[in-house]
């Protein structure tokens, strides 16, 4: 970790990607964007299948992903001052009825409403700590939304502003596919619910977070634990305590940085292809394997390269590199740290001196820290803005409307998770809320808390 002193003049950042990325389409702004259509209002995109502009934008949605229907005329006339006062005024008139969430990769434009801000398990927590709110509104995407209602009380209603706010890391991991590729599993390996003499099952299931409920009910009913990206490698250690080896969903990265770390050989990290017999691999290599990796990745951590990295030190002497561990794996080799968002934002708080961050991250958490931190330089390893295509999908319009319908006594695009989902779902989160954390963290990035 290397800080520098740099004299720096406190600036004024617009903390708003949206702004940003208006200015660079109408050619007042400097830099580009991944798709100009980003500049568009993301009702453009709810008819048309796919994740829309943005870094997930060339990911196959799987068929039937939830779409949103058509947001009323009034929601997608007004205008950002105009959205503003009408949430602010649900807002109040609804009180402590409701509670809004808003993950770290949201806009500004909703950020600026959200009761708590967080990753996607703190904000869980903060629902299920508000017992007393009738709705609970996620500005995140359905996976987040999913987990809050697992966590909240029944009579509690977790509401998705925009039903196409998905997840294209959580997409790649199907309940079908998980299940498909526990079977051939069970064909190498025999039964996969007896343990041998050493009392260890052939293979514990582990999810994470970024996963749909049906996946964490699938790693609730066969002995296996959620991860987020701040317990991985305790989660993995718990996992290992119980098992001769690991299936890791859907996020490969995470799995490997983690595995890693913990000094499990690469060769014993085979990658699972759901689309290919035995995910391409041989009885002997899935014999040897200790982690198996599935093969999904988060397109917005996949942009970040070691290429960056080094442009970022030739042009910053000094920078403090820090990038997430859904990065690939050159990438977190290369950075000085990798953490969680928490994590980052945590370091960034503790930074008493000036410091030049380069952050691997989705670029409103980046714009927003910057903006919130002027002592220091922030900004994206990644020069061109391109946002979770996802995350995106909320827009101020959508938080407009759900909180009015809530005013008016409507709930609208309820999230609800089947009770013969969310009971094993539960289980596999209680898990990994009681697991202990290592001894010994192996690298920095694992303290992220
Ligand atoms: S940043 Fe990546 S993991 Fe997070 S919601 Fe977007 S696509 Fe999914």
């Amino acid at each position: 970790m290397t800080a520098v002193n740099i004299a720096l003049t406190p600036r004024r950042i617009d903390p708003s990607v949206d702004h940003e990325i208006a200015a660079i389409v109408t050619g007042s702004g400097q830099g580009e964007t991944c798709n100009t259509d980003l500049a568009a209002a993301p009702w453009s995109f709810d008819t048309v299948p796919g994740y829309g502009p943005g870094a997930s934008e060339g990911d196959v949605i799987p068929t039937g992903a939830p779409r949103q229907g058509e947001l009323p005329r009034e929601y997608r006339e007004a205008d950002e001052a105009e959205l503003d006062a009408r949430i602010t005024a649900a807002k109040a008139t609804l009180g402590e009825r409701v509670v809004v969430l808003g993950h770290f990769y949201q806009r500004e434009e909703v950020v600026r409403h959200a009761d708590y801000v967080g990753d996607s398990f703190q904000l869980a927590n903060a629902a299920k700590a508000r017992t007393d709110a009738e709705a609970i509104v996620f500005c995140g995407v359905h996976f987040m939304a999913e987990t809050a209602d697992l966590l909240s009380g029944p009579d509690q209603a977790v509401i998705l502003p925009n039903l196409a706010a998905g997840c294209s890391m959580a997409d790649m991991a199907s309940i079908d596919e998980v299940e498909q590729a526990w079977e051939e599993l069970a064909d190498v390996y025999g039964d996969l619910d007896t343990p041998d003499a050493e009392g260890l099952l052939p293979v514990i299931p582990v999810t994470y977070m970024n996963s749909s409920a049906a996946i964490k009910g699938f790693v609730g009913r066969h002995h296996g634990i959620v991860c987020t990206s701040s317990n991985a490698r305790t989660v993995l250690e718990w996992a290992f305590e119980r098992g001769r080896r690991v299936l890791f969903f859907p996020d490969q990265h995470l799995g490997r940085n983690t595995a890693k770390a913990m000094g499990v050989p690469l060769e014993q990290m085979p990658m699972w292809n759901p689309r290919k017999p035995l995910g391409g691999n041989d009885d002997a290599t899935l014999e040897d394997a200790r982690v198996i990796l599935w093969h999904g990745f988060c397109s917005v951590h996949r942009r970040f390269s070691v290429s960056q990295i080094d442009k970022a030190r030739a042009e910053h002497p000094g920078v403090r590199v820090i990038v997430h561990p859904e990065c690939p794996m050159e990438v977190v080799d290369a950075a000085d740290e990798a953490g969680s968002t928490d994590y980052i934002r945590k370091a960034i708080e503790a930074a008493t001196e000036p410091t030049t961050f380069a952050i691997g991250t989705e670029v409103n958490l980046v714009q927003r820290l910057a903006a919130e931190h002027p002592q220091h330089e922030i900004f994206c390893l990644d020069p061109v803005v391109c946002p979770c295509s996802t995350m995106y999908r909320i827009h101020p319009g959508y938080l407009a409307w759900v909180l009015e319908s809530l005013v008016a006594g409507e709930v609208v695009n309820r999230i609800t998770v089947p009770a013969d989902v969310a009971d094993p779902a539960r289980v596999a989160l209680e898990r990994m809320l009681a697991a202990k954390p290592p001894a010994a963290p192996a690298a920095a990035w694992e303290q992220a808390s």
